[in-house]
């Protein structure tokens, strides 16, 4: 079973994908916890050369180039080889974000996503859990955890709107897989709501 978090900065996706680890190990199963960009060596190696330095180093264009050849890495080294010994994997961040992020932010370039996704990638999760909330709700909690490697310039919260609704446009276009969950309740509710729709999904 493959799973993706995905949602605006600040969401809390990071600590969803955790604690949902932690309560499907405590069931029992074989879980691997990991995060876009990166989660292969190669693949953070990648990440560190687009996050990091400034934000007009790559073009747009180039930019989708390196995140699918980052999640290209990924899914070789990372993610295929545990869903082919039965493991579940949770990734924080997939192909969507990639939509949303590259395809969306610096003009509209979703169809070159969507082509080189389907040339290089080809892989969906199986379920993506949208952690939905309020932009300055998000703004907020990151800007409050900012690091060296966050990219600052996007936190503006017209950014964050529109990030917003895209997201919530993928979950209509993808309705199979996406599962909408409130972000604005306190961590552990959000967490009972995403742990209640991924055992509902292994059970059936
Ligand atoms: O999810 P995480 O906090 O690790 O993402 C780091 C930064 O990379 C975030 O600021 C996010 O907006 C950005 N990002 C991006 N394009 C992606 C994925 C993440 O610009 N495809």
């Amino acid at each position: 079973l493959f799973i993706s978090f995905e949602g605006i900065d600040g969401s809390g996706k990071s600590t969803q994908a955790r604690l949902l680890a932690d309560h499907l190990i405590a069931k029992g199963r074989d879980v691997v916890l990991t995060r876009e960009p990166g989660g292969s060596p190669g693949a953070e190696e990648i990440r560190a050369l687009v996050l990091q330095g400034s934000p007009d180093r790559w073009s747009a264009e180039t930019e989708i180039l390196l995140f699918t050849a980052a999640r290209r890495d990924h899914l070789e080294r990372t993610i295929q080889p545990a869903l082919d010994a039965g493991k579940v994997v949770i990734c924080d961040r997939f192909a969507d974000s990639t939509r949303m992020y590259q395809g969306l932010s610096r003009g509209d370039l979703r169809g070159t996503v969507d082509n080189l996704h389907r040339l290089m990638i080809g892989v969906e999760p199986d379920l993506t859990l949208l952690i939905d909330m309020p932009p300055d709700q998000g703004l907020s909690r990151a800007l409050s955890r900012q690091g060296v490697e966050e990219r600052f310039e996007e936190f503006g919260e017209d950014l964050q709107k529109a990030m917003r609704a895209g997201f919530l446009d993928l979950a209509t276009e993808f309705p199979e897989r996406f599962i909408k969950i409130n972000g604005a309740q306190e961590i552990d509710a959000v967490a009972a709501d995403v742990a209640r729709a991924v055992d509902a999904r292994l059970v059936a």
